[in-house]
């Protein structure tokens, strides 16, 4: 039996990005598998691992759609390390700058 099938949440896939100007990550979800919609999650601030905020989340639904909420996932585990390293990288250079 798979995980997914135990907790009978529903998954949603994110997408890493990040707001440079609160200088934190933020999960999206592109359209969520209960309601539909967008939805952005934090992810931490910039020298935390983001992906340590996936998992179970509290839904971002409209009332009555978000039940006992979702399950996180990376769309794109290779994308999202390599998204981190570059940004992690930029911000370095900011600071030293
Ligand atoms: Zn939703």
């Amino acid at each position: 039996m798979m995980a997914c099938e135990v907790t009978r949440l529903s998954l949603n896939c994110a997408r890493l990005e990040y707001n440079s100007s609160a200088g934190c990550w933020s999960w999206v979800v592109p359209c969520c598998s209960l309601c539909g919609r967008q939805h952005v999650h934090g992810g931490g601030s910039v020298e935390s691992d983001a992906r340590r905020w996936l998992g179970h989340r509290v839904a971002h639904c409209p009332t009555g759609l978000g039940g006992s909420g979702y399950l996180l996932a990376d769309v794109n585990p290779r994308r999202t390390l390599k998204f981190i390293r570059q940004i992690r990288g930029c911000s370095r250079r900011e600071l030293a700058a």
